[in-house]
């Protein structure tokens, strides 16, 4: 029996249409899917009729074993010559670990195919009407995470400088995230927004400022991405609505 494939695909932050038209058309033909908490059921009708769809959603505290799963099933679909399409939210490589199910496919001699998505890190503040980079405004920007093992504080100085930050997986910790970017010497009255369940129908907009957020004043419910600097504020002459 020939081996089968893994097509690690990146479904983007929600919106079916936002998916590339490759991603689209590979999720339809696949034999196998397997999908996580942020897919959305729109992205999840793409699939073919009779796929077999799989729910590989990590829970806080078991990520190691349901990643231990999600290598198992790529193994156990692709080696019986199926073809696996592994949804990930926006892109399949950033911060999914969709790079160590690529290593790890190859290196039981399954071939990969890495279909590239609409990263929640630029499309979510993008929709919101938060342009990361503007003339005179913004250069730079850096997509950190806000998730991290251990119980010492991540050390936020190298991001001091950057015009603007992307937080990924930082609601949670948000007060001592903003608290620590103080400390590193980002301004208190700086703009924050936190653009929760982008793309979706649900979608909110919380604008707030980093002094508010380290006060523990700000509610936000996951999943959701913070932007900390000035390019928020252009955020009220974009929006419609
Ligand atoms: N690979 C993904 C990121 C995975 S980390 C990508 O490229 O987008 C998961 C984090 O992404 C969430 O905690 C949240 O911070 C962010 N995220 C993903 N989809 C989102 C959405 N539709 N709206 C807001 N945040 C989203």
């Amino acid at each position: 029996m020939s081996a089968g494939k893994l097509f690690l695909i990146g479904a983007g932050p929600g919106d079916a249409e936002l998916l590339t038209v490759k991603a689209a058309r590979v999720l339809g033909e696949c034999d196998v899917v397997l999908y996580d908490r942020l897919t959305t059921p729109e992205v999840l009708a793409l699939a073919r009729r009779d796929a077999q769809l799989i729910y590989v959603g990590k829970h806080d505290g078991e990520q190691e074993r349901e990643q231990a799963r999600i290598f198992e099933l790529i193994l156990e679909h692709a080696l019986a010559g199926r073809s696996v399409a592994r949804l990930k939210g926006g892109d399949p490589l950033v911060f999914g670990r969709g790079a160590e199910e690529w290593e790890r496919a190859l290196e039981h001699g399954i071939a990969v195919e890495m279909i590239p998505g609409v990263s929640s890190a630029i499309a979510v503040p993008g929709l919101a009407g938060i342009p990361l980079t503007f003339r005179e405004v913004s250069r730079s920007f850096a997509v950190v995470t806000g998730h991290w093992k251990t119980e010492t504080n991540m050390d936020w100085k190298p991001y001091a400088g950057v015009d603007t930050l992307v937080i990924l997986m930082g609601t949670k910790r948000r007060v001592s995230i903003a608290a620590a970017l103080i400390g590193a010497g980002r301004k208190e009255s700086e703009p924050v927004a936190f653009v929760e369940r982008g793309s979706m129908a649900e979608e909110r907009v919380v604008e707030t400022d980093l002094a508010a957020v380290a006060r523990g004043e700000v509610e936000v419910s996951g999943p959701a991405v913070m932007v900390v600097g000035e390019v928020v504020r252009q955020r009220r002459k974009l929006r419609q609505r």
